[in-house]
């Protein structure tokens, strides 16, 4: 399978192929699927609603996705605000250092990798039902690697954003942060979707998010 992505794509179809790879990605690893997906935020908290008014899976409108959690509804959902995504552009969040993010990047807060994100999260508890990474040693992992981007708040949020980087880009997570490259490999035995070269998954995105790519990978 070949994965190129192009970070001029619309949002929309951004979000499309985040589904489409993420979802090859399950199937080859023997893993489901989440049961529903939502690309905007009214319609995933408006089938909430229907099955839990109370739920603290709505999604607020600072975030960018959410994953729903079979619950009292019975159903599991990636859920993602495709229009309040980022694409292709130089970030500066507050507090933060700026920086250039992009499908497929190390930092990507495009439609495809917040979905991807989400998808690691259901990993996550379709695995263990109070997640995978707080029972199996990834904290020992996390405390001992640097991060993959800056959303890492707990362990829950580094297990999401290495699946996300190992579905979107398996080879600069393995040339970048080789213990969770590991950790999902050898550990959890997860296949990546392809093996080419990050560089090669990159290489329609702009210059300065290659070389954030490549500063990133000498720190
Ligand atoms: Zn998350």
């Amino acid at each position: 399978m070949t994965v190129v992505l192009d970070s001029r794509w619309p949002r929309e179809r951004l979000a499309r192929v985040g589904r489409d790879i993420s979802f090859s990605w399950l199937t080859l690893n023997g893993l489901p699927v989440p049961d529903r997906v939502y690309f905007d935020r009214e319609s995933a908290n408006a089938a909430r609603r229907v099955e839990d008014p109370r739920s603290k899976y709505m999604m607020a409108p600072t975030w960018l996705g959410v994953y729903q959690r079979t619950w009292s509804g019975g159903w599991s959902a990636v859920a993602i605000d495709v229009q309040s995504c980022h694409l292709e552009a130089r970030q500066r969040p507050s507090g933060l250092k700026p920086f250039w993010q992009a499908p497929g990047s190390f930092m990507d807060f495009t439609p495809l990798g917040v979905f991807c994100h989400e998808v690691g999260h259901h990993v996550d508890y379709v695995l263990h039902p109070k997640a995978y990474s707080r029972q199996n040693g990834f904290q020992d992992v996390v405390d001992n690697e640097d991060e993959v981007s800056s959303v890492e708040h707990n362990v829950l949020e580094s297990f999401a954003e290495a699946i996300r980087l190992f579905i979107t880009n398996p080879d600069l997570l393995r040339q970048g942060r080789p213990d969770r490259y590991e950790y999902l490999t050898k550990g959890m035995g997860l296949k990546a979707l392809h093996d080419q070269s990050w560089r090669t998954v990159l290489r329609n995105a702009g210059k300065r998010v290659v070389s954030a790519a490549e500063g990133w990978l000498a720190s």
